[in-house]
């Protein structure tokens, strides 16, 4: 199929867009927050209740450091209750920066012609991927920027040749999408390469802002973007993954479009977002900041723990557009999956020599702030007590909603994801980790295998721990 700007805009017509901004506006204008009301609701988020936009918005209006402190203790309780220790590591990789649409704030829009422009051929994206599976990434985010040579078909086309490229012990066991929004067609043709979460950040929810930084291409339609997610559920993907850009317009109305999302998710598919994201606006080549909006490290670390107890399920991914010092404290929150390892330059990870910032500047779509090797990642995560995972059991076998399953079926995270972590842990350990690292992780191992001998029997994974040190690989329950 030809990929053009209208031939999304066909099926569409019964997609309605459900964020009314005046609301949000009013919500925001006239919730008064109390204290009282904070520890109210922070003890329904912990009984596992989803926060409704109303509530959100008191804790959006919580102002006071008293409250602030609550929240980001509540978060944290929600997180280490539910969720235990665990850290799901994925990598990006950039297929192609060709893009009609003209987002003011990224180094791929069309107006910008001192981007250098690049596909990755099929052998520079196996090279690629053995790379990454050399530094022993087993779950990857496939980028694209928005343009007819990355049709559905050519999409499903890349997203084969990666699950085919075997290197060593190595394989990608999840490949993820970051990509423009599909038609449904488009979306069914993708879903059918196996794919695991199909992305779309709406970028920002509030309607005048998204127009003011959209200005050209298929972008520029604020309820095509919105609606995009709607389609990839009428195509049978019910794994997506919704996020907004915080920087373009006031954070508090991008947690509660964020929020509004999900109600209508829910209300309508009767499943909400696989994973929330929210990465923060980065310098990209000459665009500059709306200094009103620029989310400051103490809005940042309110708002994700504000978004861990408004939707206590879904997965919350943070990336490596954040500084390390801020990962830290977020993933107390309940942040759930990292990247590590991360180059956002199409061609890097094969491409071993170092290339001066300047050269850089005009292939990445924009600065990253940690920069550290995924072992580097691996090893602060096992310093400080998380178990690293590389897990992809439940899409493999079909357990569909596993965030949903980690949150509300008692004991399953201590049955497969704990164990998953370990079995996945084991074999980093074996295949790539440095010596340091190594003797960490078996420690890290030796740890969570005593706790979860409170509540199991753990025969059955060390026994697989041990044929995994002989050799076998891809052991999971
Ligand atoms: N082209 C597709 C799209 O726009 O949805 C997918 C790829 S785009 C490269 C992925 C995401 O990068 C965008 O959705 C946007 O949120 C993020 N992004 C773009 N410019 C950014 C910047 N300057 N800082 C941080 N994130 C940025
Ligand atoms: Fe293109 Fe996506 Fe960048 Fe917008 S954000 S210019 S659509 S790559």
């Amino acid at each position: 199929m030809i990929f053009t700007p209208e031939s999304y805009k066909i099926p569409d017509k019964s997609m309605m867009p459900f964020i009314d901004a005046e609301e949000i506006e009013n919500l925001l204008a006239n919730t008064v927050s109390s204290p009282e009301k904070v520890d109210q609701l922070i003890n329904k988020a912990l009984s596992k209740k989803r926060l409704t936009l109303q509530d959100t918005a008191v804790l959006l209006n919580a102002n006071d450091s008293a409250s602030i402190k609550k929240i980001k203790d509540g978060a944290r309780l929600l997180k280490e209750t539910i969720y235990g220790n665990r850290i799901v590591l994925f990598a990006p990789l950039y297929v192609g920066n060709k893009c009609l649409n003209n987002c003011e704030y990224c180094g791929f829009r069309s107006s910008n012609k001192e981007a250098i422009r690049k596909t990755l051929t099929d052998e520079d994206l196996v090279k690629e991927v053995e790379a990454l599976e050399d530094n022993g990434q087993k779950r990857l985010i496939l980028v694209y920027g928005e343009h007819p040579d990355y049709s559905p078909e050519y999409i499903a086309h890349t997203v084969k040749t990666v699950y085919n490229v075997k290197k060593g012990n190595g394989e990608i066991r999840r490949v993820n999408i970051n990509a423009a929004p599909l038609s449904i067609e488009g979306f069914k043709t993708v879903k059918d390469s196996g794919i695991g979460t199909y992305q779309v950040f709406q970028e920002t929810y509030h309607p005048k802002a998204y127009k003011k930084y959209h200005l050209g291409g298929a972008k520029k339609d604020y309820t095509n973007r919105l609606t995009s997610l709607d389609r990839a559920m009428e195509a049978g993907i019910d794994d997506v993954g919704i996020g907004a850009l915080f920087g373009l317009h006031d954070w508090r109305f991008e947690v509660m479009g964020l929020v509004r999302h999900t109600n209508h998710l829910e209300a309508c598919y009767n499943v909400g977002p696989h994973t929330i994201s929210f990465p923060r606006l980065q310098d990209a080549s000459t665009f500059i900041q709306d200094d009103r909006y620029r989310v400051s490290d103490e809005d940042f670390t309110k708002l994700v723990a504000i978004l861990r107890l408004a939707v206590p399920y879904t997965g919350m991914i943070l990336t490596a557009r954040e500084p390390e010092a801020i990962r830290k404290e977020v993933l107390h929150y309940g942040v759930s999956q990292i990247d590590g390892g991360t180059k956002l330059e199409l061609g890097e990870y094969s491409h071993k020599e170092e290339l001066n910032h300047s050269q850089n500047l005009n292939k990445e779509q924009f600065k990253i702030n940690d920069d550290r090797s995924l072992n580097e990642v691996i090893d602060e995560l096992l310093d400080d007590c998380y178990l690293p995972s590389f897990c992809t059991a439940c899409y493999r076998l079909g357990r569909t909603g596993e965030h949903f399953m980690e949150f509300s079926v008692p004991g399953f995270i201590k049955r497969y994801c704990s164990a998953n972590a370990i079995l996945t842990l084991a074999e980093y350990i074996m295949d790539y980790a440095t010596p340091s690292t190594a003797e960490k992780g078996w420690k890290v191992i030796e740890k969570n295998l005593l706790d979860l001998e409170k509540f199991q029997k753990t025969d059955e994974i060390k026994s697989r721990i041990e044929r995994i040190k002989k050799g076998e690989r891809d052991l999971y329950f």
